[in-house]
């Protein structure tokens, strides 16, 4: 089986991720790349109900190189963020916070300095179909600048990382702080940090790690 071990790596995350409840019932997706290949999740399986088979293997082009079930409709949307950025895994959701920011709004401010973990303020990916390249285009967009998660407009968010573990925990991070923002406002006007003390933070180390050269001629 190819990308075995990638493939079983994207059924453990995606229990996790329902056990946390970042994704309800089949919405959501993940995907790892290994070189010029992508594992990712199938269409319209629960995420905690698949099995390394079930998870189809694509090329950077999309071709289907393994698998039965067909790709995610979203896989365009994670092909076209490993040609624009150095990421080895992507998790996206529908997570309950993420979407309500995304819904609202036009990037989540930095009101907790771990925004920085993410590479900055968030931004809003401007809403297009989902599974369309418009979609891809947009969020491909959002994630410039070195940014390891986006929101998408109506829709979720995206989160990447230098493997799937580190793609998970910034799709975690990104819905806390989201859920940080919501409540705030249910009880004030949240502070938002400045310019200024941002930079401090980022005087004191506090940055993403960098992702890792790629393995393969990804484009
Ligand atoms: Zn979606």
């Amino acid at each position: 089986m190819r990308l075995a071990e990638q493939r079983r790596e994207l059924c453990g995350i995606g229990r996790r991720m329902a056990a946390s409840g970042l994704v309800s019932g089949a919405s959501g997706n993940i995907s790892v790349r290994h070189g010029d290949l992508v594992a990712v999740t199938p269409g319209g399986v629960m995420l905690d109900r698949m099995s390394a088979e079930d998870c189809p293997v694509v090329d950077v082009a999309g071709h289907l190189v393994e698998g039965e079930r067909a790709p995610s409709s979203e896989t365009p949307m994670h092909l076209a963020i490993y040609g624009c950025t150095d990421a080895a895994a992507i998790v996206h959701t529908h997570s309950t916070y993420g979407t309500v920011v995304a819904t609202t709004m036009t990037e989540l401010p930095p009101i907790h300095y771990n925004t920085l973990l993410l590479g900055g303020v968030i931004r809003v990916a401007e809403y297009a179909t989902y599974g369309t390249p418009e979609l891809a285009a947009s969020v491909r967009a959002a994630l410039e600048g070195g940014r390891r998660a986006a929101l998408m407009a109506n829709h979720g968010g995206v989160a990447i990382g230098r493997d799937l573990d580190d793609a998970y925990e910034n799709a975690r991070l990104l819905e806390w702080l989201c859920g940080v923002y919501v409540r705030a406002k249910m009880v004030g006007e949240p502070r938002i940090l400045t310019e200024e003390e941002l930079v401090k933070v980022i005087e004191r180390g506090l940055a993403p790690p960098v992702l890792p050269p790629r393995e393969g001629p990804v484009t």
